[in-house]
């Protein structure tokens, strides 16, 4: 295999400001959650000042290209299940950013049980634009086991109702949660794509210190998925939520410290995205080769940065196409104008021999 390469890069992603209030407003016990620990926070609740302070100092250090497209986020609790004075403190306190053009959007994340139409006309009121549902499952044996305190049918009536206000809608799931399994994931994916949101976030179960989960599993009630079959669901549940157009923005938690410090068992990796979109690349490679003669040598091209993916964490894709025999079956080239994630095939003859040419994709297919 040889690599070419062109310059380029893509457009910048918008710049978004997390601000966490861990387990606020939250009165539920879901089995796997231990919210203090994978935000790293005990300190006390912000305050609306610590806002408007967190959203300057973050304004200040970032790059001038990443202005015009600032999202305020509210991470880690329920945030519609606040008291209503609670809410309209924290919101109020980004008001003034909205206002002056500094921020342009306001997202937040929230339980399916928590919207209404009274939270969601607070919510609009003072310009939130992205609403975040904890779905995690649409089985309901699952949310049930999970201790969610709410059914499938929540998450279907939440979704009808940010949808009725025009709001932009992501879904968070988890993987291998208790009762958990093919037919379960299945029935979620399907339920998922059915409710059309405008992006989802996928989580494998980490057993996390002090969780119900953890309990569980010391005493073998729980196994969690290995590393290797949370990749494959991962796998599987993002190739068709992207063949629907539904965008998978995450996978994985944030990698932190105290998520680390916390971890117990379970498919950790603190590059766990990186790991699925390598597999799924893998089987883009191969399916690409398998669609031309084995006698003809062809060129792969791919984005700047899908060249780690297309590797694989310690080559282990390059390693896998040499066993399979195919890694001298082509050429690598990097294309700036290539979207990522997808993988162009062309054959030798179609240059002439010449890379600057005018070669035809002989065929092209999307992750
Ligand atoms: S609803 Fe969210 S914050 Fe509350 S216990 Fe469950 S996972 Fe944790």
């Amino acid at each position: 295999m040889t690599v070419q390469r062109a310059s380029g890069r893509g457009p910048r992603r918008p710049l978004v400001i997390p601000i966490f209030i861990p387990h606020e407003g939250c009165p539920h016990d879901c089995i796997f959650c231990n919210q203090h620990s994978i935000s790293g926070h005990l300190a006390p609740p912000v305050t609306a000042r610590e806002v408007g302070e967190i959203i300057r100092t973050w304004l200040e250090r970032s790059h001038p290209d990443r202005m015009g497209q600032v999202q305020v986020a509210f991470y880690g609790g329920s945030f519609s299940g606040l008291p209503i004075a609670r809410q309209e403190e924290l919101l109020g306190a980004v008001q003034p950013f909205l206002e002056e053009g500094r921020v342009q959007d306001i997202r937040l994340s929230t339980r399916p049980d928590y919207i209404d139409p009274e939270r969601l006309d607070l919510l609009v009121r003072h310009r939130v634009g992205i609403i975040e549902l904890g779905a995690q499952s649409c089985d309901d044996r699952v949310l049930r086991q999970a201790g969610r305190g709410h059914d499938a049918a929540a998450i279907t009536l939440a979704v009808g109702l940010i949808k009725e206000r025009d709001l932009r809608l992501g879904i968070q799931l988890m993987l291998g949660l208790p009762g958990d399994g093919c037919r379960s994931l299945r029935l979620t994916l399907e339920t998922i794509i059915g409710l059309r949101p405008d992006f989802v976030r996928l989580y494998p179960v980490l057993v996390l210190r002090d969780s119900g989960l953890e309990t569980l599993y010391h005493r073998g009630a729980y196994r969690p998925l290995s590393l290797g079959r949370a990749v494959v669901q991962a796998a599987v549940l993002k190739k068709r939520f992207d063949d629907e157009g539904i965008q998978v923005v995450r996978m994985g938690l944030q990698p932190t410290r105290a998520l680390e410090q916390a971890l117990v068992a379970g498919p950790y990796h603190p590059a766990f995205g990186e790991l699925v979109d390598a597999r799924l690349m893998l089987q883009r490679t191969r399916r690409a080769l398998a669609s031309v003669p084995a006698t003809e040598r062809v060129t792969l091209v791919i984005a700047a940065r899908d060249v780690s993916i297309f590797r694989g964490q310690r080559r282990t894709n390059m390693l896998r196409l040499q066993a399979l025999g195919l890694l001298e079956r082509f050429n690598l080239h990097i294309d700036p104008d290539q979207p990522r994630y997808t993988l162009k095939v062309l054959q030798e003859n179609s240059f002439g021999g010449d890379w600057a040419g005018d070669g035809e994709p002989v065929s092209e297919q999307s992750l």
